[in-house]
């Protein structure tokens, strides 16, 4: 880990540390050792710690921001790395039982800098609020941190290709690697690609459990489909797909939910 990095994380462990009173936090002990090298072993000694072999929230959270210092300078993709207004890491709770994947930003994500924002998010997030969900509950990320460059003049957005999903991914898979969510959502058939690096159409893949790494993959369609195809037979058979998310995670469905239609 690079010293700028490090330095946010302590600064985050930090404030974390004189604010909440709560367990789990890290100790002093743990705030010495990262000031010392070498800093990658003390960081994931510092993770080992914790009951139960899972990350406590907070070095959850220090861990994202040292990933996204990282994000924020990368320039693996020369062409993307100059393109970009910023790059979008992903937002939401560190400590989040889902996880919902997209592809990669569009337009109105890049210049704010957060994933789903534009109008397919939007929808992202009347589905999680129909599901019980606030997006501060979920963490949203994408396969690609930058919205794929478009020629001069021209609008929408274009899919991201084989080789900048490969080349992005580690980050996502960090990601993921970090939260631990006990469920993961496939939005679409790119996202999927890039995640399992399996091409499949999507009446092939969605509505049934995959898994990611042992964890629980539920692949749906991505809202921006959902704005294409209006049918109401498409907006049930996502809604189907959150239920069996729902479902898995143990959350409570009233008679309401289970006879939504979206
Ligand atoms: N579509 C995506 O796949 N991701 C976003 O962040 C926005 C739109
Ligand atoms: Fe780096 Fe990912 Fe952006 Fe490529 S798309 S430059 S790998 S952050």
């Amino acid at each position: 880990m690079t010293q700028p990095a490090l330095d946010l994380v302590i600064a985050a462990l930090e404030r974390i540390r004189e604010k909440e009173d709560r367990a789990p936090r890290a100790s002093r002990t743990t705030l010495a050792r990262l000031r010392d090298a070498p800093v990658a072993a003390s960081l994931l000694e510092a993770c080992a710690s914790s009951a139960e072999g899972r990350l406590p929230a907070t070095n959850k959270a220090a861990l994202l921001i040292a990933v996204r210092e990282r994000v924020c300078g990368c320039k693996k993709c020369g062409h993307l790395a100059c393109s970009r207004t910023q790059t979008v890491f992903g937002v939401g709770n560190p400590n989040a039982d889902v996880m919902f994947i997209g592809e990669a930003p569009g337009a109105d994500e890049d210049q704010q800098g957060e994933p789903f924002v534009g109008r397919a998010g939007q929808l992202l997030t009347r589905i999680l609020k129909a599901m019980n969900f606030a997006r501060e509950d979920v963490y949203i990320a994408n396969i690609l941190k930058c919205r794929p460059d478009m020629p001069a003049g021209s609008f929408g957005n274009r899919p991201p290709t084989p080789m900048e999903m490969q080349t992005c991914r580690p980050y996502l898979i960090e990601q993921i690697d970090i939260i631990q969510p006990s469920v993961l959502v496939a939005l679409g058939a790119v996202a999927v690609e890039g995640l399992l690096g399996t091409r499949a159409t999507m009446r092939e893949l969605r509505g049934r459990w995959h898994t990611y790494n042992n964890i629980p993959l539920m692949i749906t369609y991505h809202p921006a489909y959902l704005l294409r195809n209006q049918a109401p037979s498409e907006k049930r058979k996502v809604w189907e797909d959150m239920l069996q998310v729902m479902e898995r995670l143990e959350r409570p469905i009233s008679e309401q939910q289970r006879n939504y239609f979206l």
